[in-house]
């Protein structure tokens, strides 16, 4: 067996985490007090890698959640699959991180660590074969960002060589009012950037202009996004969780998935997208959904792919389909887009089939795609981050916590040399002759035409 480790960090963290656990509960046929109910066998075949079989028969998370305050882990506990979690696995503070990175990365959230990493470890200990971990949390707030990416330097110290997943909300000021997150995602970002091996960029702007323009919601609620996300939580880890032979395990996507090690950011995509309440009328074919999950209105990062190109993409489809309808389709968007795909990684899309479809759905498609595009949400953060850190604005509150400016500084060009490494991949041609790093500025600027 080859398990993983949740971690969920902070009030996004854990509310989207439980979403995450719900939805895949139903689709292995768990009960809320962790029974199994369901009928087929590929429901209970793998499912190890999410779950502890206790004594009792009963299927526990391997799950550990932390906030430094009460308040979303009471709810989630009170809430309906609260008594799912283990008791023990539920870790908070009381202070809170006022949105502040600082102080949950270095003050509050450090003082909780090590009770954290305790557990982790108990977690760790208990698999048979680790195969790594997975961390569901925001970006723009204090604890899911700052303690979040501070468990990953940890956990990354202490497992060096296990594969680190995480499901990170790129904040959007259409969802959030709070002013400090360009500042707390920067710094986040530049710990991804060295601490995880593959981050699903989840943007609470692409979310928000799904729900209000295809989905016809005028003011959308958390729960209404975070629907969104539970649907892209499941597709995205639909091959870890079911018998299958396409990237069945974390590192196998990471593999596929990753061409350079900084390059490892990825926009998840869904289909189809249909409200809530209409979701058992609609059924689409496998034409329609391939269609749909290349349209860029299907995509849970704001950018858009055809700005830039395509490094590597993994396609699942869920459902009872033709393995070679679906193959057909795959090579026809190719072939009519080749120049959306770089073309000197052959063979840049793999395609998975599960016949089991997610609950309420006939059908469906996820998408996890490798794109240079994805520099525009960069790009976007870093501009409200320069804008503010020009002046020093909201500074104070980070020097507080014992933080320095050069920390900033760095962050910010760390995130703009991430910017220029997709710009460089996009502009990259096949033919193009290969320039040692270093050696780069000494060839004058004609050869290169
Ligand atoms: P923390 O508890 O200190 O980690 O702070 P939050 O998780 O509340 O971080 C604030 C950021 O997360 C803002 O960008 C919010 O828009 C976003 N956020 C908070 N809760 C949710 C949620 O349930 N779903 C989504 N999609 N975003 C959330």
């Amino acid at each position: 067996m080859r398990e993983i480790v949740n971690l969920q960090v902070g009030q996004c963290g854990n509310q989207i985490g439980s979403k995450f656990w719900e939805i895949i509960s139903d689709e292995h046929g768990i009960d809320p007090y962790g029974r199994y109910i369901g009928k087929t066998a590929e429901q209970l075949e793998r499912i190890n890698v999410y779950y502890n079989e206790a004594s009792g028969g009963n299927f526990v998370p391997r799950s550990v959640l932390i906030d430094l305050e009460p308040g979303t882990m009471d709810a989630v506990r009170s809430g309906p699959f609260g008594s799912l979690f283990r008791p023990d696995n539920f870790i908070y503070g009381q202070s809170g991180a006022g949105n502040n990175w600082a102080k949950g990365h270095y003050t509050e959230g450090a003082e909780l660590v090590e009770h954290v990493l305790e557990i982790v470890r108990k977690e760790a200990e208990g698999c048979d074969c680790l195969q790594g971990f997975q961390l569901s949390h925001s970006l723009g707030g204090g604890t899911g960002s700052g303690m979040g990416t501070l468990l990953l330097s940890k956990i990354r110290e202490e497992y060096p060589d296990r594969i680190m997943n995480t499901f990170s909300v790129v904040p959007s000021p259409k969802v959030s009012e709070v002013v400090l997150e360009p500042y707390n995602a920067t710094l986040s970002v530049q710990q991804l950037i060295e601490n995880s091996d593959q981050t699903h960029c989840i943007d609470n702007e692409a979310l928000y202009d799904i729900c209000f323009r295809t989905l016809k919601m005028s003011s959308p609620t958390y729960a209404e996004l975070n629907h969104l996300v539970s649907l892209t939580m499941s597709g995205v880890t639909t091959c870890l969780r079911f018998p299958g032979q396409l990237n069945a395990d974390l590192r196998k996507l990471a593999v596929n998935m990753v061409p350079f090690p900084r390059l490892h950011f990825f926009v998840p995509g869904f289909a189809p997208l249909t409200p809530r309440s209409s979701l058992q009328y609609r059924s689409l074919s496998v034409v329609e959904l391939t269609q749909q999950m290349f349209d860029p209105r299907n995509m849970m990062s704001a950018c858009d792919p055809r700005n830039g190109r395509y490094l590597t993409v993994s396609a699942i489809f869920r459902g009872p389909m033709s393995m070679k309808e679906v193959d057909q389709n795959m090579f026809d968007v190719q072939n009519k887009n080749s120049s959306y795909f770089v073309e000197w990684i052959p063979n840049n899309i793999k395609t998975a089939v599960c016949d089991i479809p997610p609950p309420g759905l006939k059908m469906s498609a996820t998408f996890i795609a490798n794109s240079t595009a994805i520099q525009e949400i960069f790009k976007r953060i870093s501009e409200q981050f320069s804008a503010m850190f020009r002046r020093r604005a909201f500074l104070h509150w980070y020097t507080g916590e014992g933080m320095d400016e050069e920390e900033f500084t760095e962050a910010e060009s760390n995130m703009n040399d991430l910017i220029s490494e997709y710009q460089q991949y996009q502009d990259a041609e096949v033919d193009d002759e290969y320039v040692e790093d270093d050696e780069e500025e000494e060839v004058p600027a004609e050869e290169y035409e």
